[in-house]
């Protein structure tokens, strides 16, 4: 490498999605094995072209489902049962991502602070590493028969180890890093045999807060991989964030590049004497967001740190992974398209970036410099109001009085039933959202058919027994795409899709400009449903926090100021609510704690801004409107405090899972209710399971603040496990309270 430019990483889906496509395909047996390494290979041979034009090109950023369960395979730490299934190395890839014939798939879960899902590695003491695969060497020499020298990039060591679980209580993966080491010596070696320059080694684990053992075991690792006699050349890198008490590790070992991330640590210290004999990859260029780069501010930052480093190189902040790949098939509106850039776009202004540090200011600069970028879209009547805005408006009044106004208006049974919004999204459902997108059916006729659903929803309710109903949500493709659809300040795109996990891809809306609410969003299909019952139903809305966090957000101000101008929206949007009649309102925050920042001392401000935007968001209402929220986990452990804060009347949670443990010793102070039907099974739970479980949570809350509902919601369940766990649920419940009562 010279002063020139790279990137960490690159999507891997297809700009059209080819690879999700083809996987599905081929897990439908529609294809064969040669039919999808061939999609997989002109996906690769595309992405190299694309690429080639930077200085230094990675390979091995491919997957057919995830990188850290190709880590699993190419070192051959791969559960026994999966093994014992006898399948090819591509069926056995698959069968860990999603379970076969019994055996159950690894643990899916969120990657580090981004919305892409990883498998998690089940390590134990008996864990041996090998190995077995060659993927980073087969992609290498793929590139090279194109005539593409790269930069294989491998996850590294102890990051994977620190992403895995134990396989027996109280082991620590992290003590196999010997173990696993010698692998890697091995791979490395390999490498070097092939005629591999460099090779790129990923320890984003590093911009998370460390106990001083892990940052040994990092010491340890660079220094065995760096004092390697005859090894490639090793870029480490470790990005969402600062990387910490880990760059003065890395530094003083012998790896000749060390990358980081500007955008998410712009404050990061180079100042480290032991960098002056390294290249420094600056990752100057959002990985993880779709605005375009500020160059003349990304070039006086790379020109700053020339001094720091031997070598400077121009990079994305992380890997590309998390953006989509060309804005050219986007058709927006002219002043949000010219603010844009998604991987395309990025690695141009990469590229450039690179020659004008290399160069100085030449042609190509000139014109990609001179792009007018155009402000975001101002409302001052948005503006206005939050300049106003005093602490009492994110007070309600106590929660005694809260809760007694609401139960003279609401009049609810000790262990109220409900259920968390949305009901199974049937086939009808979804044909005729295609249906009304083609212009195959009127605005009208959609409105009709998703009316005829909530008029159902409210029967089976009804019938059923339950006491606060909801209208089901089926006019909602996605909770938070809905809301985008219908606020200004938001763009919805046609292709730009990103990868979430193994062939699942969402297409996140862009925040561009200041929010607002033209009309009421969610009113007409509540209304109508309260209209057809005496029992209350529940608004249903998404909350300021969990639309942010699905979204792409505008990034020239803070995050807590679009939190609290999407909190107004839904203030108002409570307030028609409430004014159509409208009891019991939910305001939907599964992402909370998503976005939790990875380093504990960002923690407070975080809680205290997202905190912040969903009690502005709710506070409005009335005494006697009982606010909801749900969220999505169990582990409240670390953000307890903040959804207690959150003052709603009622949270419900997933509990079932894990048979009530998280009530054990909580004292929380309000409504609360602990799913009792694990929605993410296809099992009926029995009357008796349900039984059990609330006799668990009697004994931590009492009856009149628990409530009896599902996990989650039930789109992504059919009619025929729904209903009759929901007959239990009810069933249940009636049991316990003649129980109670008695
Ligand atoms: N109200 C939403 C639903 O029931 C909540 C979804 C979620 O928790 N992710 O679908
Ligand atoms: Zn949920």
């Amino acid at each position: 490498m010279t002063i020139g430019s790279t990137v960490f990483g690159y999507p891997r889906i297809g700009p059209k999605r080819e690879l999700k496509r083809a996987v599905e395909q081929y897990w439908a047996g529609k294809i064969d094995e040669a039919a999808l390494q061939q999609t997989a290979k002109q996906l690769r041979a595309q992405t190299w072209a694309e690429l080639s034009e930077l200085d230094s090109v990675p390979s091995n950023t491919f997957s057919f489902y995830d990188q850290v369960l190709d880590t699993s395979l190419l070192f051959d730490a791969i559960p026994q049962r999966f093994r014992d299934l006898g399948l090819s190395e591509l069926d056995t890839c698959f069968a860990a991502a999603r379970g076969r014939d019994g055996a159950a798939a690894l643990e899916l879960t969120k990657w580090f602070d981004t919305n892409y899902h990883y498998l998690v590695p089940e390590l134990g003491p008996d864990t041996e590493f090998r190995l077995t695969g060659d993927k980073p060497i087969a992609e290498y020499r793929e590139a090279l028969e194109l005539g593409i020298t790269t930069r294989p990039v491998l996850l590294g060591p102890v990051t994977y180890l620190l992403l895995a679980k134990s396989t027996v209580p109280g082991f620590e993966p992290v003590t196999l890093l010997d173990r696993l080491l010698e692998a890697y010596v091995e791979l490395l070696g390999r490498l070097r045999v092939e005629g591999v320059e460099w090779v790129q080694i990923d320890e984003p684990a590093f911009a998370a807060d460390r106990t001083p053992a892990e940052l040994n075991a990092l010491r340890r690792t660079y220094r065995t991989l760096s004092g390697l006699p005859g090894r490639p050349k090793l870029l480490v890198t470790g990005y969402y964030g600062d990387l910490g008490e880990a760059l003065p590790i890395l530094a003083s070992s012998q790896v000749e590049a060390i990358g980081i991330d500007l955008v998410s640590a712009p404050d990061t210290s180079v100042a480290i004497p032991a960098l002056r004999d390294k290249i420094l990859v600056a990752g100057l260029v959002d990985g993880r967001n779709v605005w375009r780069t500020d160059l003349h501010a990304a070039l006086a930052t790379a020109a700053a740190l020339l001094g720091s480093a031997r070598e400077v190189v121009v990079s994305s902040s992380s890997t590309l992974l998390h953006v989509p790949y060309d804005l050219e098939a986007e058709n927006l509106e002219p002043d949000v398209q010219a603010r844009l850039a998604f991987a395309r776009q990025k690695v141009r202004e990469i590229v450039v970036l690179g020659k004008a540090l290399r160069n100085g200011a030449d042609g190509a600069w000139a014109d990609e410099a001179k792009h007018q970028v155009p402000s975001p879209r101002r409302d001052d009547h948005v503006r206005a109001r939050i300049a106003s805005l005093r602490p009492e408006h994110s007070v309600r009044a106590p929660y005694e009085e809260r809760a007694a106004a609401q139960q003279a208006r609401l009049a609810l049974p000790p262990l109220a039933t409900t259920t968390i919004g949305s009901f199974p999204q049937t086939g009808d459902i979804r044909k005729a959202r295609a249906a009304v997108r083609g212009g195959e059916i009127t605005e009208d006729e959609y409105g009709q058919r998703m009316r005829n659903e909530i008029g159902r929803v409210i029967d089976l309710q009804e019938d059923i027994g339950l006491d606060v109903l909801v209208h089901g949500e089926p006019e909602r493709n996605d909770m938070v795409q809905y809301f985008a659809e219908h606020l200004e300040g938001f763009a919805s795109t046609e292709f730009a899709w990103v990868q979430s996990y193994g062939s699942r891809c969402v297409r996140p809306p862009i925040i561009h400009g200041d929010v607002s609410r033209p009309k009421p969003m969610t009113v007409p299909w509540s209304t109508y449903a309260q209209s057809l019952t005496s029992k209350p139903v529940k608004g249903m809305l998404t909350g300021p926090v969990t639309i942010l966090a699905w979204s792409f957000v505008r990034d020239d101000q803070p995050l807590a100021d679009t939190a609290n101008q999407v909190a107004l929206a839904l203030r108002d949007e409570i307030r028609d609510l409430e004014a159509a009649g409208i009891r019991v309102v939910q305001v939907d925050e599964p992402a909370l704690r998503e976005l939790l920042p990875l380093r504990r001392k960002d923690q407070p401000a975080y809680l205290e801004w997202s905190v912040g935007a969903f009690r502005l968001a709710t506070a409005g209402a009335t005494t006697g409107t009982q606010i909801h929220t749900h969220l999505c986990y169990s582990e409240f452990g670390e953000v307890i405090g903040a959804i207690s804060d959150l003052d709603a009347d009622v949270t419900t949670i997933e509990a079932a899972r894990s048979k009530m443990e998280i009530l054990e010793g909580l004292e929380f102070p309000r409504g609360i209710g602990p799913g009792v039907y694990d929605i993410h099974s296809p099992l009926v739970p029995s009357e008796d399971d349900i039984v059990s479980l609330i006799t668990e949570a009697v004994r931590a809350v009492p009856g009149e603040r628990l409530w009896i509902n599902p996990d989650c919601g039930l789109k992504t369940r059919g009619y025929a496990e729904v209903e009759p766990a929901l007959r239990n649920l009810v069933a249940a419940t009636r049991r316990m309270r003649a129980h109670l009562g008695g």
